[in-house]
């Protein structure tokens, strides 16, 4: 499970992992938290347009990576806050898809970092450890019949605190091409050699290991 603040974030952070996960044949779903509707300088393009244009864009860039389903929460971009009613909204997910793994930004990231993506690392931490575990966390949640679910792992990207790198070196090309469907985003992006950029970035995040090209992330495995 993918949990993004923003349409595009997961194809920054993580989707070269999750394309080598769709081919390995395991089952990645997205949920994107807010409709990215601030996320332009045109000022000739309404929020709603924009909203529609981005959700279609992570849609088709979900589809290149092999996703099988993309969960919009239609929060409006900017507006997150760490509130109960969120939290249950992301224990509820867990509950229902009980991923394995669960990807998202890290809440830790200092100074510049857009308040939406530290909230929702933070709330998708908290929903995974402990509210999507104890039975007693939201009766309510059990009465409906989703029973509590243990993550194994959290991938953070975005860490200033790297303990884990993920090799792309075989799905670099996807990363590419999911972010292309991103195109209302790419033409707001300051580098116009984007590849480029991108192929710079993963080699250094690869520093170390065996394997050319790497998405870096903060590990985390949960007790059992
Ligand atoms: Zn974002």
């Amino acid at each position: 499970m993918v949990v993004t603040a923003h349409p595009d974030d997961a194809e920054f952070g993580v989707a070269g992992t999750v394309a080598r996960w769709t081919r390995e044949g395991k089952e990645v779903v997205y949920i994107v938290c807010t409709n990215g509707d601030k996320g332009t300088t045109d000022r000739s393009l309404g929020a709603e347009e924009l909203a529609n244009i981005r959700e279609r864009e992570q849609r088709a860039a979900a589809k290149v990576l092999g996703v099988r389903e993309v969960v919009f929460l239609y929060h409006p971009d900017q507006s997150l806050e760490e509130t109960p009613a969120f939290r249950k909204e992301i224990v509820r997910l867990i509950r229902i898809y009980r991923p394995t793994i669960v990807a998202t930004s890290d809440p830790y990231r200092r100074y510049l970092w857009h308040r939406d993506h530290r909230i929702t690392g933070q709330v998708v931490l908290d929903a995974v450890f402990p509210l999507a575990r104890d039975h007693l966390a939201y009766p309510d949640l059990l009465a409906e019949g989703l029973e509590p679910h243990k993550v194994q792992e959290i991938l953070f990207w975005g860490t200033e605190d790297v303990n884990y790198r993920s090799d792309i070196t075989r799905t670099f090309d996807l990363k590419v091409a999911a972010l292309r469907c991103h195109e209302s985003q790419m033409r707001e992006f300051a580098n116009p050699h984007v590849e480029k950029w991108l192929r710079e970035r993963c080699v250094k995040m690869a520093e170390g290991e065996s394997f050319d090209l790497a998405e870096a992330f903060h590990r985390l495995e949960l007790p059992h």
